[in-house]
């Protein structure tokens, strides 16, 4: 069965070879923020990400979920702070 090929070989942006990997993508809603640990394909050069249009969609749908504070079904992993340097 041969691998069905997700993304691009070369990178666009500077010709690298893109390969799968996992990684940390942050999505915000909102005042809201979820970790994500996700497949993409990552440029070995330049380390640009490319994700599936399916991917992409799910993306979309986290986030509208942040920003409507619909988040029962997320994990959570500690608080968010806002911090103001006034110098
Ligand atoms: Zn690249």
């Amino acid at each position: 069965m041969a691998m069905e090929r997700k993304y691009v070989e070369k990178c666009p942006r500077c010709g690298g070879t893109v390969i799968e990997k996992e990684v940390t993508e942050l999505l915000y809603g909102g005042v809201n923020t979820a970790i994500l640990r996700v497949k993409a394909g990552v440029c070995e050069l330049c380390g640009e990400r490319y994700y599936t249009p399916d991917k992409v969609r799910q993306f979309e749908e986290i986030e509208t979920k942040l920003a409507q504070q619909d988040t029962t079904e997320f994990e959570p992993v500690g608080q968010s702070f806002q911090v103001v340097l006034t110098s």
